[in-house]
């Protein structure tokens, strides 16, 4: 049985094999779509954004961020709530929960 750190190497080397294309969206603004928002369990995911990113990778949108020390980040402005982050994360560090806010 591999081990949650050895289903994220895997996952990655699945990644430089299929090419996930990200396309440019930055302009439609997909927030307001969302009834679900993801929101990251940092004690869970540990920051390993430089290493990881699979989320980023797998998102169809340029929703998710990492910055120069690795950390993830959601941009809810462009985050259609989808869920596909959530499905892929391999440390189960991403929770999809109700988004009060855009079901006005
Ligand atoms: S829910 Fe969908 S659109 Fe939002 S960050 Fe996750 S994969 Fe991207
Ligand atoms: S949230 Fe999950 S998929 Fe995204 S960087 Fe962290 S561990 Fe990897």
């Amino acid at each position: 049985m591999p081990t949650a750190i050895e289903e994220v190497d895997k996952l990655l080397e699945l990644s430089k094999i299929i090419s996930i294309s990200l396309r440019d969206t930055t302009g439609n603004k997909t927030g307001l779509w969302r009834t679900v928002k993801p929101v990251i369990d940092y004690a869970k995911c540990k920051n390993r954004g430089l290493k990881c990113g699979i989320c980023r990778k797998f998102c169809p949108e340029p929703a998710i961020l990492v910055d120069e020390n690795g950390k993830v980040t959601i941009d809810y402005d462009h985050c259609k709530g989808c869920g596909v982050c959530s499905e892929e994360c391999p440390l189960k560090a991403i929770e999809m929960r109700p988004d009060v806010e855009t079901e006005e």
